[in-house]
């Protein structure tokens, strides 16, 4: 079903108002985790008013340590929600256990699964059984095939809205948190049909490398951008250190926006 010699066509995944696979990138951003009610309708405000057309932020969160801070669950959903209201932007959330998918599919506009859960298979046999478009990043050290697999896993099950999203994978390198698969573009475009998004945040590690591989990600022909970002990196309760200011993602979305009109 993901399979492109099936499917010649590229798949167009309707979000709420929104298309992605067309023309416009999709660009979702916002922080790591949802922190509290005026913090996300905030940096969703800012986030919109930089040229962002989908809000991130993350509720249930897999975290390393179980001692870490794990998501504000089901209340920051309703934050998300909150922010959607305020600001109109969709809202992009990652689900980790299939306790949770009514709610998601009630209240999330993209269901997002994260690199740990690429190959649970119940839960994407869950998303599955939903219409709601589902965000499927690739697992840490899994090959295309596998990727594409999980795919279809959540399409096999009648959900077709899949949106692939390459986070960068495990090598040897420990300078960056993972190594950012620049082909996984255009080699997802050879296999598949369906819309590739990259995440260089997660990849990075580092707000560094942040614009330099999202400029890459573009002229690659990526479909769209997931980006964390902060008004307040230094205090963010995850993933800070990857985190953009609202500054810097206003001067990356600049430099996006020439490289995706010379495309
Ligand atoms: C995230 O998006 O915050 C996240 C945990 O991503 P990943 O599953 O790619 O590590
Ligand atoms: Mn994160």
């Amino acid at each position: 079903l993901a399979n492109r010699a099936f499917h010649p066509e590229d798949s167009h995944i309707q979000v709420r108002d929104r298309i992605v696979g067309g023309q416009e990138l999709a660009i979702m951003a916002g922080p790591c985790s949802v922190e509290g009610e005026e913090e996300i309708i905030s940096i969703a405000k800012r986030m919109k008013a930089a040229g962002a057309n989908m809000l991130r932020g993350g509720a249930f969160k897999p975290r390393t340590s179980p001692y870490s801070f794990q998501g504000l669950e089901m209340e920051g959903i309703k934050m998300l929600v909150k922010a959607r209201e305020e600001t109109g932007l969709p809202i992009v959330t990652e689900l980790m256990s299939k306790d949770y998918v009514d709610e998601f599919a009630e209240h999330v506009d993209v269901i997002q699964i994260g690199a740990r859960n690429m190959q649970n298979y119940d839960l994407l046999k869950a998303v599955g059984r939903t219409q709601t478009p589902v965000l499927l990043k690739r697992g840490m050290s899994a090959t295309y095939e596998e990727w594409l697999m999980a795919a279809e896993y959540i399409m096999s099950e009648g959900n077709s809205n899949v949106m692939l999203c390459e986070r960068g994978i495990r090598t040897f390198e420990t300078e960056t948190r993972n190594c950012l698969d620049i082909q996984a573009v255009p080699v997802l475009n050879k296999l598949s049909h369906l819309p590739v998004i990259i995440d260089p945040s997660h990849a990075a590690g580092t707000r560094e490398y942040i614009a330099a591989t999202s400029r890459a990600a573009v002229a690659a022909g990526a479909d769209g951008l997931i980006i964390e970002t902060h008004a307040c990196p230094e205090d963010a309760w995850s993933d800070g250190a990857q985190s953009l200011t609202p500054d810097e993602f206003d001067k990356l979305m600049e430099e996006v926006a020439k490289i995706a009109k010379a495309m």
